[in-house]
């Protein structure tokens, strides 16, 4: 039936074709994986699903943090083998199952890239449907805001090209409305932008700072020049790393000469006493595979892992008691397991794309938190997050999914919802592809 090829129950491939990047989804049992060789392959797939009723879910990287790219029962729709990546003039055209890590070494040999995530194995498709945040965003964008064509087979079985002028509403509600929920994208062609090095910079304050580091890089950083992307980090290790501490520290990425970095980072430098300040000088590639914690494009892996997230957007600055709840909450974790606060920067690029203008509603944040933990730690995590409500904006990042977030529907896409509600009802009026927070018709 397929020119790919189908892994089912039974079968030697099974235990290991049905996992997803989170080891707490093992548990999952689908009916049936189903490996897409061509664009073909995916029309048949969802033509099935229509005939026999049976749920058909895609999947590209396998990163979702709900498990949504499989499931019991279901039929997963894998595109990991459309993983080509053409580079034509400024374009390129990535296949939906690219991983990142292979997305950004391809570009690099044009000297280009586009702006997306850190980790080397999330897949294209499920970052860019639902927006696509890194360390080039505040000076290019989201992933999804350099889109300018999407082809993705819908409910009824046809392959669609949707950009500007050809299925505008279904072009709009794929950059940022979210993996999973109008079709099975089979490739994405992307602006691309001229790359070589950049700068690259990192700092540690003593934990005893924490509070002052975290209050002067939110008045620095989402106001800093759209070049330079930066986040904050505040990390309770794990009991079981050689002198376990909590940590603070700072890091990011400037499209400029690392002397001009140094000057643009004295508010942060001249804040409290560094226990550490580095700069470097890194070809584009090679400050990819430095934030992906990897030394060369070919072994770049993230490996598994059972995580817990939820995230929040702030869009004014944290009062000192809302940074003494996140700093105390890390230093409560510390000694009892994992568990880190990642805040990155918007602002610049990401911020001057109107809200209605594409599903990513996400434009006036000053920076986005996630929260996570790894093990034991959910119901820390879930406390930090209680006390956190009175200070934050109600909105959370769509692709860090979050299965206990009751409002995620306002959340992730606010007053975007009810167009993407109408784009649902037009090309998936009876909701072919669902999953538990997929857009209802
Ligand atoms: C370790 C880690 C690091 C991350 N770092 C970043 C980061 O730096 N920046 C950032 O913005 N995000 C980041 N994310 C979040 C990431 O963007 C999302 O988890 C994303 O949804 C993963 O996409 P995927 O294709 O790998 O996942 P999948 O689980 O394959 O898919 C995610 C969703 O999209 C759907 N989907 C998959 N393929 C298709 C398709 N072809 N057509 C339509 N729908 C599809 C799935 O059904 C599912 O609902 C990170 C996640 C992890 C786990």
């Amino acid at each position: 039936m397929l020119d790919g090829d189908v892994v089912v129950p039974g079968g030697s491939r099974y235990a290991s074709a049905r996992q997803l990047w989170d080891t707490r989804f093992d548990v999952l049992k689908p009916r049936a994986i189903a490996y897409c060789a061509n664009v073909a392959d995916v029309e048949r797939v969802v033509r099935w699903s229509r005939s026999t009723g049976i749920h058909v879910v895609p999947r590209s990287g396998g990163h979702s943090y709900g498990g949504y790219s499989s499931g019991n029962g279901v039929v997963v729709a894998d595109v990991s083998r459309l993983s080509g990546v053409a580079v034509s003039g400024t374009r390129a055209t990535v296949g939906a199952g690219a991983k990142l890590i292979g997305v950004y070494a391809a570009l690099a040999q044009h000297g280009l890239t586009i702006p997306a995530g850190s980790c080397p194995t999330v897949g294209v498709a499920g970052l860019a449907l639902g927006g696509g945040v890194g360390y080039a965003s505040r000076r290019f964008g989201t992933t999804a805001d350099n889109l300018r064509q999407l082809r993705i087979v819908t409910a009824d079985g046809e392959l669609l090209t949707c950009d500007a002028s050809h299925h505008p509403d279904l072009f709009w509600a794929g950059r940022g409305g979210g993996g999973g929920n109008f079709g099975i994208a089979t490739s994405f062609t992307f602006a691309t932008h001229p790359v070589s090095t950049v700068s690259t910079y990192s700092i540690e304050w003593p934990w005893a700072q924490a509070a002052q580091a975290v209050a002067a890089w939110q008045a620095f950083a989402p106001h800093a020049p759209d070049a330079l992307f930066s986040v904050i980090d505040l990390i309770a290790t794990d009991p079981s790393v050689a002198n376990a501490r909590a940590h603070v520290v700072s890091a990011g990425q400037y499209f400029g000469p690392e002397s001009d970095l140094a000057s643009l980072l004295q508010p942060l430098t001249s804040t409290g006493t560094p226990i550490r300040v580095t700069t470097s000088t890194l070809s584009y590639l090679d400050a990819v595979l430095h934030w992906a914690g990897c030394r060369d494009a070919a072994s770049c892996t993230e490996p598994r892992s059972a995580f817990t997230a939820k995230s929040d957007y702030v869009n004014q600055p944290l009062s000192s008691a809302a940074i003494a709840t996140l700093v105390n909450g890390v230093a409560a974790r510390q000694g009892q397991g994992r568990g880190a606060l990642y805040l990155d920067a918007h602002g610049g690029a990401i911020n001057r794309v109107p809200k209605a203008a594409t599903a990513f509603v996400h434009r006036d944040a000053l920076f986005s938190i996630q929260y996570t933990s790894q093990g034991s730690g959910s119901a820390w995590l879930q406390a930090l997050y209680a006390q956190m409500r009175p200070h934050v904006s109600g909105f959370a990042y769509q692709n860090y999914i979050d299965p206990k977030l009751a409002t995620w529907a306002h959340a992730y896409y606010g007053g975007n919802l009810p167009r993407l509600r109408a784009v649902k009802r037009k090309f998936d009026p009876h909701g072919l592809f669902r999953f538990a927070q997929g857009i209802r018709p």
